[in-house]
């Protein structure tokens, strides 16, 4: 602070009024003379005009260096008193100046974003396609069909309960389609997904994904739709656990927790034979 402080008490206010052409020159050096070099600079090394231009506006200004140089430049005799005052002042106008360049940046590019965007068609408002709704009715809902969902709809089909999968790995979904289990493609929490599940006629919903903060969006919306659905999902944390039954799940299971109780139930019935 002792140093900008002293460095602003060295400036001279009335070299505005005594020296404006040689000042406005000297500012606009520092601030298009080191942009544009740096923008030169920032694009030799491939990098796109917006990070070009980001570096060239921190850089439109001089600081605490230029200070310390001119100074030494007058004490050395290299550099007229005149020539310490313009940078100076220089220096500070171009401080100030500063945030000003940065909005203008920031809006220029806002605005290029916006019209590359209505450009390329992505503002164009996307028609909702509306998903047909499963014929099933009684039956299970199972979003996710990895390694906890594929063990569930073995045991569904062998009980010949009826179910439908919903799952968003398209690898996934053409396994089921060859095994001619109905899915429907796609995340479980986006809209529609769960309507088209037919999951107001359903007996339950089982969410076997990993991801407990997803599983509590599924939860939620399900919840909406039936207040009464037995919604079974899963978890890796007791805080999981907490999340899932705070969206509306009627039970919880996890993973780890069951690990564990058939490590002891193994133990044990090890111990017994023993
Ligand atoms: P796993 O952890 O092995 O039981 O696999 C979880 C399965 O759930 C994977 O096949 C994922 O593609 C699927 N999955 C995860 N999140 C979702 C979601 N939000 N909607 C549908 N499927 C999901």
């Amino acid at each position: 602070m002792l140093f900008f402080v002293s460095v602003g008490m060295l400036v001279d206010p009335a070299i505005i009024l005594r020296e404006p052409l040689p000042l406005l020159a000297t500012v606009f050096i520092i601030v298009f003379g080191k942009s544009i070099a740096a923008f030169g600079i920032v694009r030799m090394f491939g990098h796109p005009n917006s990070t070009a231009l980001t570096i060239s506006a921190s850089l439109a200004q001089i600081g605490e260096f230029s200070f310390i140089l001119v100074s030494l430049g007058v004490s050395l005799a290299l550099l007229p008193e005149r020539g310490r005052d313009l940078v100076l002042a220089g220096a500070i106008i171009s401080i100030m100046l500063n945030p000003l360049w940065f909005a203008l940046l920031d809006k220029f590019l806002a605005e290029r974003d916006a019209s590359a965007k209505k450009a390329s068609g992505e503002e164009k408002p996307v028609p909702r396609v509306e998903l047909p709704v499963s014929q099933l009715f009684n039956h299970v809902v199972l979003v996710g069909h990895g390694r906890v969902g594929s063990v569930v709809s073995k045991a569904l089909r062998q009980a010949n309960t009826p179910f439908l999968v919903i799952e968003d790995t398209p690898g996934a979904v053409e396994r089921l389609k060859k095994d001619g289990i109905e899915v429907i493609t796609g995340n479980a929490a986006a809209a529609g997904m769960l309507q088209a599940a037919n999951l107001a006629a359903a007996r339950g919903l089982l969410v076997a994904i990993p991801d407990a903060f997803e599983g509590g969006q599924i939860v939620a919306k399900a919840r909406a739709i039936s207040a009464g659905l037995p919604i079974i999902a899963r978890a890796h944390s007791e805080e999981e656990i907490a999340h899932l039954m705070h969206h509306g799940a009627t039970s919880v299971i996890m993973g780890e927790m069951e690990i564990a109780k058939a490590m002891i139930a193994q133990i044990g019935a090890a111990g017994a034979a023993a």
